[in-house]
């Protein structure tokens, strides 16, 4: 199926599609399917692709190990020349290290002296450890028990990687085992896609940048810097637009400039009710944006949509919903955008400490501190403060409870989803 072209389209797939009340879930489907990957691809030495996104599959080239070799230090031996029951004494002809391989063949009745890593002298099949043997005074015989088992502590051919075989997938954001992993494959570079660019900028009149004086009723914007961290965190290029006052001519001049170079734009405050005329109107004129109050606390107002190539969020502007409306929505939106596989939150069950008072039909995220108690049972707490402007209670929580849209109230033992920061970004 082709992806949707426009919002229209997009939304025209989510039944009982309504902007003044939409579930988190739908929000989120719609604007799943209006992203789309940047396809640009770059290639770059192993090291610079920590947490990029790979765009193509990787396939060994070769098999690694490249030989079946010793997991143990001891000695090889020719699991026939064992004895059934009672011990067996074998005649030491040589020594493999890691990197020198013994040259000669292994005939009946003799060992090999080897080192874990070394390439299994030819003929032999099985490692005795050198713990368990007896070795003779002159060193050049050596006795092993019974009861050992053929091909034991040996390392096989191609057992890490397969010659031919995918070794990672593209649309993974590459981890440090991975760059391990590649570089075990003597790849020196690798295909990742180029990095997202994302512009975003604050609204307010009441805003003052740190290093500013604050004047009557002003505050600091606060949102930049949250939104940097996190943007940060994601791995995309940020342009920093500042703070754009509630002005028309300055929000189209803003918005303009954003999509002329960002593959998203970012924007907070200005979404909600009473500032939502002036931005829906230049929005209008400018793309395809749609306007929409969903069903969660904190957040409600949201806008999206595209406008020339870039995509567009327009989170809320209190400084806790921008946070959640970021985490819930932009968050996966730019890792498609990145190329990324979908990574969906991997919830962590846990008890809830106390009362929850939800009601059903909206999305509820409270912030929340989750403890391992000394029975190793996790309990989550809920912070006092739950007002969307209180930033310090994003601060001070290590997680967030996320009541899913049907559920109600949760009594103090029962079992909440929560997603720890840790791991988030
Ligand atoms: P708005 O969505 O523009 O109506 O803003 C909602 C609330 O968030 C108001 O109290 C704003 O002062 C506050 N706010 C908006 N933007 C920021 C920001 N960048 N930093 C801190 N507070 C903000
Ligand atoms: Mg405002």
């Amino acid at each position: 199926m082709n992806p949707p072209r426009s919002l229209a389209e997009a939304v025209a797939a989510v039944p009982g599609y309504d902007p003044a009340a939409l579930s988190v879930a739908s929000a989120q489907a719609v604007i799943a399917a209006l992203v789309q990957p940047v396809l640009a691809v770059e290639h770059v030495s192993i090291r610079a692709a920590l947490d990029r996104v790979l765009a193509c599959d990787v396939v060994s080239p070769i098999d690694v190990p490249a030989h079946d070799n010793a997991a143990m230090d001891g000695y090889a031996v020719r699991a026939d020349d064992l004895a059934p029951s009672g011990p067996t004494r074998l005649r030491v002809i040589g020594t493999a290290l890691a990197g020198v391989p013994y040259p000669g063949e292994v005939g009946p009745g003799c060992a090999v002296r080897v080192m874990t890593g070394a390439v299994m002298p030819r003929g032999c099949d099985t490692v005795v450890m050198q713990e368990v043997v007896t070795l003779d005074a002159d060193a050049d015989a050596v006795t092993v028990p019974p009861d050992q088992v053929r091909g034991q502590n040996r390392r096989l051919r191609g057992e890490d990687l397969a010659l031919g075989r995918p070794a990672l997938t593209a649309g993974r954001i590459l981890t440090p085992a991975d760059l391990g992993l590649l570089a075990s494959l003597g790849l020196p570079e690798v295909a990742v896609r180029r990095r997202l660019r994302v512009a975003f900028f604050s609204t307010g009149d009441e805003l003052r940048s740190v290093g500013e004086p604050l004047g009557p009723g002003q505050i600091y914007d606060s949102n930049r810097y949250t939104l940097w961290g996190m943007l940060h965190r994601l791995g995309v290029d940020v342009i920093d637009m500042g703070v754009v006052p509630d002005r028309p001519e300055a929000l189209e001049a803003a918005v303009r400039t954003a999509a002329a170079s960002a593959d998203a734009i970012i924007s907070s405050g200005g979404v909600s009710v009473g500032e939502a005329d002036y931005t829906r109107a230049i929005m209008a004129r400018l793309g395809d944006v749609a306007f929409w109050t969903i069903a969660m606390r904190p957040g409600r107002p949201l806008a999206f949509g595209r406008i020339g190539d870039a995509f567009y969020f327009g989170l809320p502007g209190n400084p806790v919903a921008v946070m959640i409306t970021f985490y819930f929505f932009a968050r996966d939106a730019l890792l498609r955008m990145m190329g990324a596989a979908a990574r969906p939150h991997l919830y962590l069950r846990a008890t809830s400490a106390g009362a929850l008072r939800k009601m059903p039909g909206r999305t509820e995220y409270q912030r929340a501190r989750l403890t391992v108690g000394e029975d190793g049972t996790q309990r989550v707490s809920a912070l006092g403060t739950q007002g969307s402007g209180v930033l310090r209670s994003m601060s001070e929580a290590n997680c967030i409870v996320v009541l899913h849209h049907a559920q109600g109230s949760v009594a103090p033992g029962e079992m909440v989803d929560c997603l720890p920061f840790d791991g988030l970004l």
